[in-house]
């Protein structure tokens, strides 16, 4: 029997209309679509009429889902993966089920499409020849250790934030690295899309609430850079 395909689908981080001709005819035409949260996902099918089924698909369930998922793939079945926003498995669920998939020869096949990461260095202006992505900082055990540790880093450094901590993480970075160039991105493609840029006390005077919400990239310059 010929095995299945495993589809990663790259969807949008905000703005419904940043999506490929290719994600949208893929996920037409697969058998199933992989999703963190159904209702999110469901979204997006109903602005461009797809149709399809979906399974949740997310941090919590991914272990217990794979070997069913991978029995599916080896029966002939089309799959696609996509994450609440943005490129799966960055920052989001997929690389075990990518794993097990290499494992079990599927082929895997890339959908490319918007990362919030990527689209926030393209438009910082801070070197982008040599980056390092560190996603999320750890919450509590390792975050101070991490933060030393980028108080030295010589290349563009990407951080991700959520909502209500960004104030916790600039006074951090005020902390640790006070003479910072840094670069704010939040809400990126959305209607509040805003862009902060400096050193991390100069964003905290301002940020216009001190609990501001949304989604948030935080970029440090190079530690030699000089803009
Ligand atoms: N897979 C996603 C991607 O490709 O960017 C990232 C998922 S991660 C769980 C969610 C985090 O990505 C948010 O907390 C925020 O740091 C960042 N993010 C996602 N969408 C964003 C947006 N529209 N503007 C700014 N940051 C965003």
């Amino acid at each position: 029997m010929k095995k299945g395909e495993l589809f990663i689908v790259a969807t949008p981080i905000g703005n419904l209309q940043d999506i490929s001709f290719r994600a949208i005819q893929i996920l037409k035409e697969v058998d199933l679509i992989l999703c963190e949260d159904t209702r999110v996902t469901r979204k997006l099918l109903n602005n461009y009429e797809i149709n399809n089924s979906l399974a949740s698909f997310n941090a919590q369930s991914e272990i217990k889902k794979i070997p069913g998922i991978i029995r599916q793939l080896l029966s002939g079945k089309t799959i696609a993966l996509v994450s609440d926003a943005g490129t799966p498995t960055i920052s989001d669920p997929g690389v075990r089920l990518i794993n097990e998939a290499i494992k079990n020869d599927i082929k895997i096949t890339g959908i490319p499409g918007p990362n919030a990461a990527i689209l926030a260095l393209s438009i910082s202006g801070l070197p982008t020849d040599s980056f390092v992505f560190e996603g999320f900082l750890p919450q509590k055990k390792g975050r101070q250790k991490k933060l030393k540790y980028l108080a030295d880093e010589n290349r563009t450094v990407i951080l991700y934030e959520s909502t209500y901590r960004i104030e916790k993480l600039l006074n951090e970075l005020n902390e640790y690295m006070p003479e910072r160039y840094i670069v704010v991105h939040r809400e990126l493609t959305k209607k509040f899309e805003e862009t902060w840029r400096g050193l991390p006390q100069d964003i905290l005077k301002q940020l216009p609430d001190k609990t501001i919400k949304g989604e948030f990239v935080i970029l440090l310059s190079p530690i030699l850079w000089k803009q």
